[in-house]
């Protein structure tokens, strides 16, 4: 029986169908499970439908939460996830979702219901009005609008398609309004859907660039590989971890690429960054892009210009060459590839000189030496190394629970203290750094795994998301929250410079109760002092699967500007003159 067939078995002759109804069921057909959505005009209805109709429909507090939960459950599961919006403002709020999503390469559907077209397209002011096809078009891969309910099977078919297949992305499809009560026979409508065939298909390199690459990396005397989220997402954790071991090259993990190896893993250069970068000869990159995270592939933190050689795996062939030469673009997907390098190496494979591995250990060991006693210290009010200290023990010990991580210090710091055990277990800030995405890729987590998740927030962090606590609790979710609430962003003790009663613009209220929030919508709150506290407080959570807020007092001096990345702050220039004459040119940076 071909799923026609299978589609239309439940209607007989005469039966009608609706718009609604297609599209609850081309999402069905295509494995889609959940809905992460607001409900509003015009598809309050269709989330009520799709609820009855079995699929899981979480209503949020605001779309761009519940765009960046279909995000980062695309990231998790390989599938897109499906984020439902009502028109204009809705969309808007969560396309800023939909092109985090792209950027990070993850699949993503944003459906968005839409105004009146005939009135919208003459531009005669209808309610929520909008042009959103067009706005959501350069800011994802793909975009479609659907106008007659027989095309809907198509439509979710391309959907699903262009967000899974090749570098996967987020799509937009544009729902009107009037397209979900539209009716045609349920037989042909059945028929009309398509269930889509091997969305993700396997894309094998060809043998003449793994030669190539094999012969750039035997050439090394100090290689070093790069392991990125696209490695994470792809799946395939064994022939990366048969890879890098029979290899013996030292591997550095990006960010959300912690834990693919564990962290303690000998080959690990996790905590020798900086000597691996300036010291190697020859970088393979795996599922990670020569952005803005690695200085681009050039600059101070690299060796002499030119002298580092790269060898590229990637699924998108446009990636190679965007920021410097690679020596071996290697286009394919991380499993293919990765493989076929695994074979070609062959039984005799010599790994990297011992003088170049025993001094990328010998330093990683140092560093983590160094560090250790700092993450030992019980100050109150705490330091990030007291109080992510305390969050390290909890994961070492918790291996499975889902990290949620963002903020400025908050994430910085967490980055390089908390050990990542098992793959795609820390959810971050990606590809833009951005500052929002906590709550929805909490809530997400959950669902998707259903494991116990802690997230650690920076206060600024949170505040952007933070009402979703409601959420949370509306659903009882095993989510465990710690705020770490030093009064502000950076620090809680910067000054208005001009003097006058306003705050600067950097600090919060002081000594605020984050606690309280999710004490006000049944959750528990607790409240931390000092690591001992903040270990118990997380430890209780995790073990009741309570929805828990832990404000966790940090000390409000204690941050850096930028956390890590204070180089991106532009730097200012105050230009002194008396008459028409320049005294003076002061650079100094925008902030102290
Ligand atoms: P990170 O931030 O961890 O360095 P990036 O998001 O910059 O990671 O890079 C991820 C890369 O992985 C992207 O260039 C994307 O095209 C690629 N990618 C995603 N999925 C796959 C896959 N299955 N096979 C190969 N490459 C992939
Ligand atoms: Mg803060």
């Amino acid at each position: 029986m071909d799923t026609a067939d299978a589609a239309s078995g439940d209607h007989s002759a005469g039966d009608i169908t609706d718009g609604f109804h297609l599209l609850i069921d081309a999402l069905k057909l295509n494995d889609v499970e959940t809905i992460y959505g607001v409900p509003g005009i015009p598809i309050t209805d269709l989330g009520r439908m799709m609820q009855e109709e079995g699929l899981r429909v979480l209503s949020f507090r605001h779309e761009q939460n519940a765009g960046n939960a279909a995000a980062i459950a695309g990231y998790l599961t390989k599938k897109p996830g499906v984020c439902l919006t009502v028109s204009a403002p809705g969309f808007l709020n969560g396309l800023t979702a939909l092109a985090h999503a792209t950027t990070n390469c993850w699949p993503m559907i944003l459906i968005s219901g839409s105004s009146e077209r005939e009135v919208v397209d003459l531009m005669q002011g209808d309610y929520e009005e909008m042009d959103q096809l067009a706005i959501a078009k350069p800011l994802c891969k793909a975009a479609f609008r659907v106008l007659h309910a027989q095309d809907i099977g198509i439509a979710v078919a391309r959907a699903v398609r262009a967000a899974v297949s090749g570098r996967p992305g987020g799509v937009y499809l544009d729902i009107p309004g009037a397209l979900l009560g539209q009716v045609m026979d349920a037989v042909e409508g059945a028929q009309s859907l398509v269930k889509v065939i091997d969305p993700a298909p396997a894309q094998h390199p060809a043998p003449e660039a793994v030669k190539r690459a094999l012969d750039v990396i035997k050439s090394a005397k100090r290689p070093l590989i790069i392991l990125g989220k696209g490695a994470a997402y792809a799946q395939a954790d064994d022939v990366v971890r048969e890879f890098v071991e029979k290899s013996g090259i030292p591997y550095l993990p990006m960010s959300m690429a912690k834990g693919l190896l564990p962290d303690g893993h000998d080959q690990s250069a996790g905590a020798a960054r900086s000597l691996a970068l300036k010291e190697s000869d020859v970088v393979i990159m795996v599922g990670a892009r020569l952005n803005w995270l690695l200085s681009h592939g050039k600059g101070k933190q690299w060796g002499p210009a030119h002298s580092t050689r790269f060898v590229q795996i990637d699924i998108e062939p446009r990636e190679m060459d965007s920021n410097v030469e690679i020596a071996a673009p290697l286009v394919g997907d991380i499993e293919s590839c990765l493989s076929a390098l695994t074979k070609a190496m062959g039984k005799n494979w010599k790994t990297p000189p011992a003088e170049w591995t025993d001094a990328v250990r010998e330093k990683r060991d140092a560093n983590v030496a160094k560090m250790a006693p700092s993450l030992q210290n019980n100050a109150s009010p705490m330091n990030y190394a007291g109080a992510l200290g305390a969050i390290k023990r909890i994961i070492d010990k918790n291996p499975e629970t889902m990290f949620v991580n963002e903020g400025a210090n908050t994430l910085d710091f967490a980055r390089s203290m908390v050990d990542m055990h098992r793959p795609r277990k820390r959810l971050d800030v990606g590809t833009w750094g951005v500052m929002g995405v906590g709550m929805g890729t909490a809530i997400a987590a959950a669902v998707e795994s259903d494991l116990p998740v802690l997230a650690v927030e920076g206060d600024s962090a949170f505040g952007f998301s933070g009402m979703e606590v409601e959420t949370i609790c509306r659903y009882n979710l095993p989510i465990c929250i710690v705020v770490f609430n030093n009064n502000g962003i950076y620090r809680g003790t910067d000054v208005n410079r001009a003097g006058g009663e306003d705050p600067a613009p950097t600090v919060f209220v002081e000594g605020a109760r984050y606690d309280k929030m999710m004490e006000a919508f049944g959750g528990v709150g607790a409240y931390a002092t000092n690591p001992d506290e903040l270990h118990q407080a997380v430890s209780d959570a995790l073990k009741s699967g309570k929805p828990t807020l832990v404000n966790a007092v940090i000390d409000p001096a204690a941050g850096k500007e930028s956390g890590n990345i204070g180089s991106l702050n532009p730097t200012s220039v105050v230009v002194k003159r008396m008459g028409g004459k320049v005294l003076e040119i002061i650079k100094q940076k925008a902030s102290r």
